[in-house]
C-alpha cells in the first residue's frame, strides 16, 4: 500500500519495553508486517533507553516462565529477538509527534522522516520522577552523585564505602536501596512518611542487610554541595525542624511520570494523572485505529507481566480494528 510514494504500515508500534515487544510478537504473527519505533538513548539526566524501564533493573524475579529469574536486559533482548523472529521490522529512531487527524495516519521521526501508519500502538511506558530541587538536578549530570538509577550508577567507585541515600517508599526505592547495601558503607531510606508503600518481601529483602537503615517523615529540601554532593537538607514532615545529613550519593526513586510528550498535540485524551485513557476492557484510545498499552497507560499495576499482557491485547485490537477496516 501506498501514499504519494511511502508505503503505509499497517501497524506501528512505538516503544520497545515489554508492551512493545509483545504487541510486536503478536502483530507480527499475525502477518501485520510490524514496524517496532524502538527510541534512542539519551540521558534525562538519568538514563532513558530503547527497552524501557527493566533496561534498567537488576533481577526480574516475578515473571512467570523464569524460575531462577532473569535480569531485565536480558529479558528485553529476548522479547525482541523473538518479535523479530516473525518479521518485526525495527526502528532505532524516536517518534517526535503524531498526527492522528488525517490518515493515514502521519508519524514525525528524530530523523526528519513521516511515517504512515493505518494503525499506532503506543506503548512508551514511563520515566523516572525527580524532586525537581535546583542543586537535585544540577548534580545529577556530570558524576555530581545524584542519580535516579541505582542499579545503572551505583556501582561506580566514588559511591564505594560511602554512605548513601534513596528517596522514596515504594519497591523501587527498596530494589534501588538493597542494591546500594552491596557497595555502600550505609544505606539511608528517607522516606516522607512512617510506613513504606513497598511490598512486604522487599521491604524485608532490605532491612534484613546489616547497613540499612530508614529515616522516616522526612523530605529531602535541598542537596549540598559543588562538584559532587556532600549532604542533603532534610524537613520533617511533622514537626517541620531542618537538619543535614552528610551522603556521598543520592538515589531517587519517587515513581514514574508516563512518556507522552510526542502526543500532547494530537489529541489522545489523558487521564487527570496523565495516563493515557482507555476504553473500558480495551486498549483503545478515544482515536479510532490507535491503542495504547502498558506502564503509559497503566498507572495502577505497572508491572513487566501486565504491560506485556497490555501489549497483547493492543495487538489483537489493532488486528480486529484492521479487519473490520479491510485493511
Ligand atoms: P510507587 O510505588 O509509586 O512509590 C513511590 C514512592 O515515592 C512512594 O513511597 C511515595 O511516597 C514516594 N514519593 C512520591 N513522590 C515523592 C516526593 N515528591 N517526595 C518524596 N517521596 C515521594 O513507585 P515505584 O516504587 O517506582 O513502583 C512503581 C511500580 O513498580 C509498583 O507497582 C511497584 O510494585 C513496581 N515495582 C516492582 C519491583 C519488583 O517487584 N521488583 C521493583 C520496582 C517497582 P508515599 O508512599 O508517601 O506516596
Amino acid at each position: 500500500m501506498s501514499e504519494n510514494g511511502s508505503s503505509v504500515h499497517r501497524v506501528v508500534i512505538i516503544g520497545s519495553g515489554p508492551a512493545g515487544w509483545t504487541a510486536a510478537i503478536y502483530a507480527s504473527r499475525a502477518e501485520l508486517d510490524p514496524v517496532c519505533v524502538i527510541g534512542v538513548p539519551r540521558q534525562d539526566p538519568s538514563p532513558v533507553l530503547p527497552g524501557g524501564q527493566l533496561m534498567l533493573t537488576t533481577d526480574v524475579e516475578n515473571y512467570p516462565g523464569f524460575p531462577e529469574g532473569v535480569s531485565g536486559p536480558e529479558m528485553m533482548d529476548m522479547f525482541q529477538k523473538q518479535a523479530e523472529r516473525f518479521g518485526t521490522k525495527v526502528v532505532n529512531e524516536d517518534v517526535q509527534s503524531c498526527d492522528f487527524s488525517s490518515r493515514p495516519f502521519k508519524l514525525k521521526l528524530g530523523s526528519g522522516e513521516e511515517m504512515l501508519a493505518h494503525s499506532v500502538i503506543i506503548a512508551t511506558g514511563a520515566t523516572a520522577n525527580w524532586l525537581g530541587l535546583e542543586n537535585e538536578l544540577r548534580l545529577a549530570t556530570g558524576g555530581g552523585g545524584v542519580s535516579a538509577c541505582a542499579v545503572c550508577d551505583g556501582a561506580l567507585p566514588i559511591f564505594r564505602d560511602q554512605h548513601l541515600a534513596v528517596v522514596g517508599g515504594g519497591d523501587s526505592a527498596m530494589e534501588e536501596a538493597t542494591f546500594l547495601t552491596k557497595f555502600a558503607s550505609r544505606v539511608s531510606v528517607i522516606h516522607r512518611r512512617d510506613s513504606l508503600r513497598a511490598s512486604k518481601i522487599m521491604q524485608e529483602r532490605y532491612l534484613s542487610q546489616p547497613n540499612a537503615e530508614v529515616v522516616w517523615n522526612k523530605t529531602v529540601v535541598d542537596v549540598l554541595g559543588d562538584e559532587r554532593i556532600t549532604g542533603v537538607v532534610l524537613e520533617d514532615t511533622v514537626t517541620g525542624e531542618r537538619s543535614e545529613m552528610e551522603v556521598a550519593g543520592l538515589f531517587i526513586a519517587i515513581g514514574h511520570t508516563p512518556a507522552t510528550k510526542f502526543i500532547e498535540d494530537a489529541g489522545i485524551e489523558l487521564e487527570d494523572t496523565g495516563y493515557i485513557k482507555l476504553g473500558g476492557h480495551s486498549s483503545a484510545t478515544n482515536i479510532d485505529g490507535v491503542f495504547a498499552a502498558g506502564d503509559v497507560a497503566d498507572s495502577e499495576y505497572r508491572q513487566a507481566i501486565t504491560a506485556a499482557g497490555m501489549g497483547c491485547m493492543a495487538a489483537l485490537d489493532a488486528e480486529r480494528w484492521l479487519g473490520a477496516k479491510g485493511l
